[in-house]
């Protein structure tokens, strides 16, 4: 076996004497040979793949226990793990991405708001029991400035997901938020929810709710969301998902262990990896800023909806409905009609140009 120096190893590797040194006491990378009586460490040629391998995974940002991890397995299963990583690290920078655009629209906002175009809402909310759950655990809400869906689970899940509206619904009460105060306030409110929903679940790690929620400013939309409620906008004919689910299944779908197709008929599609109430209070929920145009249609809705009636369809039914009122009642007579098995709530939104304020003669 042919041995190399700390020094001749840590040139051909790219990795510092000091990080080998590291990388030995953590034992994700041992020296071939530690001379006994100088403790020089030898490296055998061999060895070099590993090392080369850990140097460009710590490029990549990735912590050491998770590199220890990589270096364990083979190489399919080795590449399935830096996929994974990465998927989490891609989740975690659009929230971070959204945040950044968020701050820079309010920094921005103040100078270069229109004031000369008035947008307002049109909206209207329906939440049914579907043919299957014995009672309605889910909570609507639709007002001027906010509109809201919590899907609630566990024994108190009724309880959990109106308490979790119930917290927000000052924020359609005043005056209009400025756009700087947006950000606080959402947070406070999604807190306040939290506590409501962990106050109700009485320790009980079962009992949560999702919030989906978007708040008016005035020209823009503030998107709050935690849990497996969705988030559509309907633009120029096409329907975008402005939220991503905080479910277990959609963490497979982001780490490429599963397609979407096969997601639709997994069996945990229904479990959360973050809710009001689930996963301690410290769980934040994204919040994004959508630029509110004339023409352009929101659709809130709980799992109910998404569980069984494809976007496909979703955007036909929403497409084809000028009334809000009547939109959300086709959606909900879809959900049922392919069997109903969860509550189902939808809230519809447009923005449409507001009427102008009469001015007095005389
Ligand atoms: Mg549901």
């Amino acid at each position: 076996m042919e041995l190399l120096t700390i020094g001749a190893f840590a040139k051909a590797s790219r990795l510092s004497p000091k990080a080998l040194r590291l990388y030995d006491e953590l034992e994700l990378l041992r020296p071939a040979r530690v001379d006994p009586d100088t403790g020089y460490r030898y490296y055998a040629v061999e060895q070099l793949r590993r090392a080369r391998l850990v140097a460009w995974l710590r490029r990549l940002g990735m912590p050491l226990a998770e590199i220890r991890a990589v270096c364990a397995l083979d190489a399919a299963d080795a590449a399935h793990e830096v996929r994974a990583y990465w998927a989490r690290v891609e989740a975690e920078t659009a929230v971070r991405r959204d945040l950044a655009a968020f701050l820079v629209d309010q920094l921005t906002g103040e100078s270069r708001r229109d004031h000369t175009t008035m947008l307002e809402l049109r909206y209207a909310a329906h939440s049914d029991r579907g043919h299957v759950r014995p009672s309605n655990q889910d909570s609507v809400y639709a007002g001027r400035r906010l509109l809201a869906v919590a899907d609630g689970c566990g024994p108190a899940g009724a309880s959990a997901s109106s308490a979790a509206v119930e917290a927000l619904r000052f924020l359609d009460e005043g005056e209009e938020p400025g756009a700087g105060d947006v950000l606080n306030l959402l947070e406070d409110a999604v807190r306040s929810a939290g506590e409501a929903v962990r106050d109700l679940a009485d320790g009980s790690p079962e009992v949560g709710s999702t919030l989906t929620a978007l708040l008016w400013t005035g020209s823009k939309l503030a998107l709050v969301h935690i849990g497996d409620s969705r988030a559509y906008l309907l633009r120029d004919g096409g329907l975008f998902r402005i939220s991503h689910d905080h479910s277990v299944v959609q963490s497979l779908i982001d780490e490429g262990r599963l397609s979407p197709e096969e997601a639709e008929s997994h069996p945990r599609r229904a479990l959360l990896l973050k809710a009001l109430g689930i996963g301690g209070p410290a769980v934040a929920a994204d919040l994004r800023l959508q630029e509110a145009r004339a023409g352009d249609r929101y659709l809130l809705c709980s799992d109910g909806l998404t569980g069984v009636v494809a976007d496909a369809r979703i955007k036909e039914l929403l497409a084809g409905e000028a009334d809000p009122e009547r939109a959300v009642r086709v959606l909900i007579d879809a959900a049922n009609a392919a069997g109903g098995p969860d509550n189902v709530s939808c809230v519809v939104a447009d923005v449409v140009l507001a009427a102008a304020p009469s001015v007095p003669v005389g």
